[in-house]
C-alpha cells in the first residue's frame, strides 16, 4: 500500500512524486510508455528554466532520476482502470497487475491527435506518423511534410530539414501559433517549404504513402512525400478514469489550478487538465500544487 499513487510520468507525474517523497510519503510512479512523456518528442528543449538547452530525453531522465533519488518507485505499466473501497485506491493494469494507495494523482498527459482523413490508421507506420524524433530517421534524403502551426510541428520541420531532400510544412492559416524564432529559423532553410492556408485532405498511394492531396485556397494540390507528420495537438486520454471525474468539451479533467477533483484522494496534474498554457513548466507547476493536495489531504 503506496501512501500516493501517481499515473503517468511525464514532468507533472515525476514533479509531483519528488515533492511527494520530499514530504515523507512513499510514492509509485506507473508509467505506459516512456518516463518524461511527451517531452521525449522533443529534440531540443530551450524554456525550461535553468537549462538553456537539453534534449527531451536528457530532460527526462533527470526528472526520473531525480524523483528516484528521494525514494519514488516506479512501474512500466499501462494503468486501464481505476477503483477505489472504502479509501483504498487500486489501480489495474493491462498485464494484470494491481497497486493500492490512499490517493491518486492523475498526471496521464494527452496523446497525438489524428487528422481524421481517409486511411490515415491503416498508413500509420507505413508513411504517416506523429513524432518526427522517433521516425524521422526513416525518412533520410526523401521528401515529407509535416502538418500543423505549433512548435511541435515547427519543430519537427526543422529537425527533418536536417536530413530530408526537402520538407513541406502544411498549415491551416497564414500565421503560426509556435514560437516565431522556429519560423524564421525554418524560413533560412533552403529544403522547407511553407504551405499555407493549406489542409490535408488525401492520402496517396498503395501500402506506402506515395503523396499527400492538399486543399489551399480553394484548390487542389498533389504533393509527392514518402513522409507526413501529423503535429497538430494531443488530446486527452482519461477513459479508464471517467468515473471519477468531470471533463470539459474537450476531455481534458475538469480541476482547477488547485489540482483538486470533485473525487477526495483524486488529484489532477499536468496536460490532462484543463488549462490555458500546456507547457513543461506549468505541467511541472502543476505536479508541485497536486502533490502538496495530496500530502495535505493524507495529513488531514
Ligand atoms: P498546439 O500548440 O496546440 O498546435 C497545434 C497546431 O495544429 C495549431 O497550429 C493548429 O492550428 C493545428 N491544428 C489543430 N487541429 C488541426 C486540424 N484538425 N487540422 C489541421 N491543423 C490543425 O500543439 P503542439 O504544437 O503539439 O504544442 C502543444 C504544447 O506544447 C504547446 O503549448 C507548445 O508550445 C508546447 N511545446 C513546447 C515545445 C518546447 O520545445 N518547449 C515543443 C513542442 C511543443 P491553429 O493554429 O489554426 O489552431
Amino acid at each position: 500500500m503506496y501512501d500516493i499513487l501517481i499515473i503517468g510520468g511525464g514532468p507533472a507525474g515525476l514533479t509531483a512524486a519528488t515533492y511527494a517523497c520530499r514530504a515523507g510519503k512513499s510514492v509509485l510512479v506507473i508509467e505506459k510508455a516512456a518516463f518524461g512523456g511527451q517531452i521525449t518528442w522533443s529534440p531540443r528543449v530551450e524554456n525550461f528554466p535553468g537549462f538553456v538547452s537539453v534534449s527531451g530525453n536528457e530532460l527526462g531522465d533527470k526528472l526520473l532520476e531525480q524523483a528516484m533519488a528521494q525514494g519514488a518507485e516506479v512501474e512500466l505499466e499501462e494503468v486501464v482502470a481505476l477503483d477505489r473501497t472504502g479509501e483504498t485506491w487500486t489501480v489495474r493494469c493491462d498485464s494484470g497487475a494491481e497497486f493500492s494507495g490512499k490517493a491518486v494523482i492523475l498526471a496521464a498527459g494527452a496523446r497525438p491527435r489524428m487528422l481524421g482523413v481517409a486511411r490515415e490508421e491503416e498508413l500509420v507506420g507505413s508513411g504517416v506518423g506523429y513524432c518526427a524524433v522517433c521516425d524521422g530517421a526513416f525518412y533520410k534524403g526523401k521528401a515529407v511534410a509535416v502538418n500543423g502551426g505549433g512548435n511541435s510541428a515547427l519543430q519537427d520541420a526543422l529537425l527533418l530539414s536536417e536530413s530530408c531532400s526537402r520538407v513541406y510544412l502544411i498549415h491551416r492559416r497564414d500565421s503560426f501559433r509556435g514560437e516565431q524564432k522556429l519560423v524564421d529559423a525554418l524560413r533560412e532553410r533552403e529544403n522547407v517549404e511553407f504551405v499555407l492556408n493549406a489542409s490535408v485532405t488525401e492520402l496517396l498511394g498503395g501500402d506506402e504513402l506515395s503523396g499527400i492531396a492538399v486543399e489551399q485556397d480553394g484548390l487542389r494540390r498533389e504533393i509527392g512525400v514518402e513522409g507526413l507528420f501529423v503535429a497538430i495537438g494531443h488530446r486527452p486520454d482519461l477513459e479508464a478514469f471517467a468515473p471519477w471525474l468531470s471533463r470539459d468539451a474537450a476531455g481534458y479533467a475538469d480541476a482547477g489550478e488547485d489540482c483538486l477533483t470533485p473525487t477526495a484522494g483524486l488529484f489532477v496534474a499536468g496536460d490532462c487538465r484543463k488549462k490555458a498554457v500546456r507547457q513543461l513548466t506549468t505541467a511541472a507547476a502543476d505536479g508541485a500544487v497536486a502533490a502538496l493536495a495530496a500530502c495535505r489531504w493524507l495529513d488531514r
